[in-house]
């Protein structure tokens, strides 16, 4: 289906981004996807784009001042490696726990892969109960990482069957559709009524949709096919992972993949209703 720039979704809440004014790292990724790392910059982009709101996967320290962010943005806390290393366990979950408290706290997010655990681990199981006591949902890293030092076995979507059966009232995320292990992600979703996906970061830097429609169509074919399989259009959201990818193309793309008649809902209804976003219109 060819892309038609007068026909795109109306409204949008980008599911999975991060966001970190004035840190050299960011301003170079935004650059070379042809943006700003600047609070403005989103904030013009998200408007000319119809994206009313985003959530911001928490990559920095958990204490309060670290997480500002303008209205049209909410978070998730970022649980790293060393909050989970024994010495610094407890004051990290105290720390999470306080950040909860926050209207603008919306989930919390674990970064498998990039910590070297499985997802059963006894030092997750403390978060995820929390995210129950608080009705929070826990979004996970999965697939593919962007450090070479991260560990693979600890990000395969199929380690998140286990949390959501144990914790069966917790909604979970797999971000990134647990890409590129597609089929297994599938599975789990499939599988499990409280698993959703975001379909953030399937795609790095700029990319040129007319080549790479016919480049990699076999990729694009791979996921239509598993999201499809999966026929739960309730449970994948849209999200671009900022600074990573050109918004206006980002959203062209996951407008291929998708159904039109389930534009609203994984464009908009489906963050809203998983991150809670009661404040933006229904
Ligand atoms: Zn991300």
């Amino acid at each position: 289906m060819p892309y038609n720039p007068t026909n795109r979704p109306a409204r949008i809440i980008d599911a999975h981004l991060h966001f970190q004014p004035k840190n050299p790292h960011f301003d170079a990724i935004a650059h070379t996807a042809g943006h700003e790392n600047t609070v403005r910059h989103v904030e013009q982009t998200y408007r000319d784009l119809s994206i009313a709101h985003g959530v911001v996967m928490g990559n920095r320290e958990m204490t309060t001042e670290w997480h500002t962010y303008p209205p049209m943005l909410s978070f998730c806390a970022g649980i790293h490696q060393h909050a989970l290393d024994p010495g610094n366990s407890a004051a990290a979950l105290e720390a999470c726990e306080v950040q909860l408290t926050n209207p603008q706290c919306v989930g919390i997010k674990l970064y498998a892969g990039y910590c070297a655990l499985p997802l059963m681990d006894k030092a997750y199981i403390p978060y995820y109960e929390l995210a129950e006591r608080y009705s929070k949902p826990v979004a996970i890293h999965m697939g593919v990482t962007a450090s070479p030092y991260a560990l693979l076995k600890f990000c395969h979507p199929l380690l998140i069957d286990e949390a959501a059966v144990r914790f069966p009232s917790v909604q979970f995320v797999m971000c990134h559709f647990g890409n590129p292990w597609l089929m297994d992600a599938a599975a789990v979703l499939e599988k499990n009524d409280n698993v959703a996906a975001d379909l953030s970061g399937l795609l790095a830097g700029r990319v040129d949709l007319g080549e790479y429609r016919v480049r990699l169509h076999g990729y694009m074919d791979q996921l239509r096919t598993w999201i499809a399989y999966v026929e739960r259009y309730d449970a994948f959201m849209f999200g671009t992972d900022w600074p990573l990818v050109n918004l206006d193309e980002y959203i062209q793309f996951v407008s291929e993949l998708i159904p039109q008649e389930h534009w609203d809902a994984v464009f908009y209804g489906n963050a809203r209703r998983v991150y809670q976003l009661s404040d933006l219109p229904g």
